[in-house]
């Protein structure tokens, strides 16, 4: 499988990321490893959030959440790679949910959130995903504190009693859009971002998580 590959591709580190115990030659000892491999999304299966499916890369799991954590808190950009890695293939697998002219879009981390962590996790993964699928990677969302004076005063925002501010541009209406974020539980911030992008006319919408709880 494509997945052991990749693991073997990345960097040596010395503790498991998993179980923090034994000495591994990747993310984790074999030993999680293959309990990780149980949790991979197999069978593709998507979830409904309103207007959009959402698909992820991993069931969510106390190991999928251990090893997300290790990259949103600890910045460990090896793991974000190799999650961005994971996506590509993914999009590139379901040709039926993802189309060619879509574009990558991050659901924003407010401010503080990036100070405190030194890291914009979903900026990350959806720059790295960009690379490696090509496909272009536009910020259409923002968290409400952001300054509107950063971008083009003739733009129109859609606000604001939402979680999210989005932005509007009519030539990216024709495109599918695809929401990046690390873990989808209840859906309650992809159904916000849906909300916010739907209401500026971009109606071809569609989740990819690393992690989802079913
Ligand atoms: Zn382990």
């Amino acid at each position: 499988m494509n997945f052991i590959k990749m693991i073997l591709d990345i960097m040596i580190t010395p503790m498991c990321l998993i179980c923090e115990r034994e000495v591994s030659n990747g993310l984790c000892c074999n030993k999680c490893f293959f309990e990780l491999s149980k949790d991979f999304n197999d069978f593709d299966r998507t979830k409904s959030l309103g207007i959009a499916k959402a698909i992820s890369v991993f069931v969510y799991s106390d190991r999928t959440k251990k090893l997300i954590e290790s990259f949103k808190y600890n910045g460990f950009e090896r793991v974000g790679k190799f999650f961005a890695q994971l996506m590509a293939y993914k999009i590139e697998k379901n040709k039926s949910l993802f189309k060619e002219n879509s574009i990558i879009v991050p659901i924003p981390t407010s401010k503080a959130r990036i100070r405190e962590r030194g890291f914009d996790h979903t900026h990350f993964l959806a720059n790295e995903l960009s690379k490696l699928t090509n496909l272009q990677y536009k910020k259409l969302l923002f968290c409400p504190n952001y300054k509107i004076s950063q971008t083009k005063t003739n733009d129109r925002w859609e606000n604001s009693k939402n979680k999210f501010i989005g932005i509007d541009i009519p030539e990216y209406k024709n495109y599918q859009i695809i929401l990046i974020d690390d873990v989808i539980t209840t859906g309650a911030t992809m159904i916000s971002a849906i909300k916010v992008l739907n209401e500026l006319g971009y109606n071809d919408i569609i989740c990819l998580s690393v992690a989802m709880k079913f």
